[in-house]
């Protein structure tokens, strides 16, 4: 006796829930199509200030889907902004460690702010100031602590004052190019009073 589907299950029945089931998984995956096309637009947006190009990756994945989500994920910027910006103040506060922490120029070894003079090699590392004894870098136009201008600065403003006087002498010898020039005018000035 042959037996047929019919008599053990409901076939509408069945189709009814093999639709629903499809429905739902279209759903989901409609569901995950627009995620997967969102995330990957916020995550350009994070990585690159150009909207054009997260457009773009999200128009690809919108239309691509996985194939080109695993190309977006090869090829996408490696560090977001804020990693970027993190990272550029992380090398500033290194650097800013770097120059703070200090070294003889002459021998390289470690030294002391307060320190006038390397006692390993002799060189000189800071001058005192003239007004409050305050070590002063080298570098220094004036003292950060009463601001009275650095003693080696100080000595080296004060030959500028000579150098405008250098060019007073100059005057002398135009001086004497004008007084050529006068006897020139009066040799001029000469040849009619000879014709009279
Ligand atoms: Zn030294
Ligand atoms: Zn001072």
């Amino acid at each position: 006796m042959p037996f047929e589907l019919g008599d053990f299950v409901n076939l509408e029945a069945v189709t009814q829930y093999a639709l629903y089931a499809l429905s739902c998984m279209g759903a989901f995956l409609a569901a995950l199509w627009l995620a997967l096309v969102i995330w990957t637009f916020k995550d350009m947006r994070s990585r690159s200030r150009d909207v054009l190009a997260a457009i773009l990756a999200a128009l690809l994945v919108a239309i691509l889907n996985i194939p080109a989500l695993l190309i977006y994920l090869i090829l996408r910027p490696r560090e977001t902004l804020n990693e970027a910006y993190e990272r550029a103040l992380e090398e500033e506060a290194l650097l800013q460690q770097i120059e703070v922490r200090n070294s003889c120029p002459g021998c390289s070894r470690p030294t002391k702010d307060d320190w006038q003079l390397c006692p390993h090699c002799m060189t000189i590392l800071k001058k005192a100031c003239v007004q409050c004894a305050y070590p002063l870098d080298l570098t220094w136009n004036v003292c950060p602590s009463c601001s009275t201008p650095a003693p080696g600065r100080g000595g080296e403003i004060e030959p500028e004052p000579q150098a405008p006087l250098a060019p007073m002498p100059s005057i002398v010898p135009s001086k004497a190019n004008a007084s050529i020039i006068d006897d020139t005018q009066e040799t001029v000035a000469t040849p009619p009073q000879t014709t009279e």
